[in-house]
């Protein structure tokens, strides 16, 4: 069956151009990722891929972030060649010779749109299945292992950049609802997750506690302290690793942190907890921090959470 599954797995194992000298060639994955975008940012709206300057532009600026930089960017490259994927049909211009699309101009003019299979379109328009496979492409092709903390950081830090460049360029073209999915962009998005959760060892920083599957499936989640929404900070000094029930706590103000990553507990609400410690038992704790201290929370961001969430 043609699933999330199925697609993350084939995108994991797209045929692409390895070396020593030159590094492994990541067009299609952030040929791939451009799109996806642009669907949720609904200006992909049917399944008719043009080479738009939308999609030029997006592929050029993920590749100025995550592309391999000792090969030559473009999208003309994986835009063709990805149809020996299987998955991504090419319809030219009539009479047009393929063999001559060696420029991105040749490209627009040779190419009269790209469709992807029926079953990839239809799964991309789930919230949910474009995750998953966002999720499974940049673990497979950008930062899969633990030990990349530091690309993995910066490359959020790249995409914080990049995103307040994007918001100051936006143009008048998309309506409300596109500028902001723009903002929240899904694979700045996974970034931060990522980024956050390689620095906190996939450990709630308030109770400790590590669940994984697969190495890809965990329970905490990648935690904005001054929400995003608001603040569109996405550095990893805005994050925190909390599971599900902390993130849920410190997002509705049961705690706070203090100026010594001091764990404070509101008073101001009951709870019964007969399996597990209870977070009462947790104040004035210190918070679990990473090993690096140049990425630990800001204690300005923390100050912010007491003064406008914490229930004092
Ligand atoms: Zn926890």
């Amino acid at each position: 069956m043609k699933d999330t599954s199925y697609y993350s797995n084939l995108f994991s194992k797209l045929k692409v151009s390895k070396s020593k000298e030159l590094g492994t060639a990541n067009h299609k994955p952030i040929l791939i990722l451009s799109v996806i975008d642009l669907i949720t940012r609904g200006i992909i709206t049917n399944n008719q891929i043009t080479v738009s300057d939308e999609l030029i532009n997006t592929f050029d600026k993920y590749w100025d972030v995550i592309g391999t930089k000792s090969r030559k960017g473009g999208l003309h490259y994986p835009f063709f060649h990805l149809q020996s994927e299987g998955f991504w049909h090419i319809v030219f211009k009539p009479d047009y010779d393929k063999l001559r699309i060696t420029t991105i101009n040749k490209l627009r003019l040779g190419v009269e749109y790209a469709y992807l299979e029926d079953e990839l379109f239809n799964l991309l328009q789930n919230e949910n299945s474009r995750q998953e496979i966002v999720e499974s492409l940049i673990s497979a092709w950008f930062a899969d292992n633990t030990s990349e903390i530091e690309k993995v950081a910066q490359i959020n830090q790249d995409l914080q950049d990049l995103s307040s460049e994007l918001d100051i360029c936006e143009t008048t073209n998309y309506d409300a609802q596109s500028k902001e999915s723009l903002k929240t962009s899904i694979i700045r998005n996974t970034f931060f997750r990522k980024a956050v959760l390689h620095t906190y060892e996939y450990k709630c920083a308030f109770c400790g506690l590590k669940v994984m599957k697969l190495s890809k499936y965990h329970i905490v989640d990648g935690a904005h302290i001054k929400p995003f929404g608001e603040f569109r900070d996405s550095r990893i000094k805005n994050g925190i690793s909390l599971c599900k029930n902390h993130h849920w706590a410190f997002d509705t103000g049961l705690f706070t942190v203090d100026e010594q990553y001091k764990i404070i507990i509101s008073k101001n609400f009951e709870e019964e907890s007969p399996n597990a410690q209870p977070m009462k038992s947790f104040h004035g704790k210190i918070l679990y921090l990473p090993s690096l201290e140049k990425f630990y929370p800001e204690l300005e961001s923390f100050e912010w959470h007491r003064q406008n969430k914490f229930d004092k």
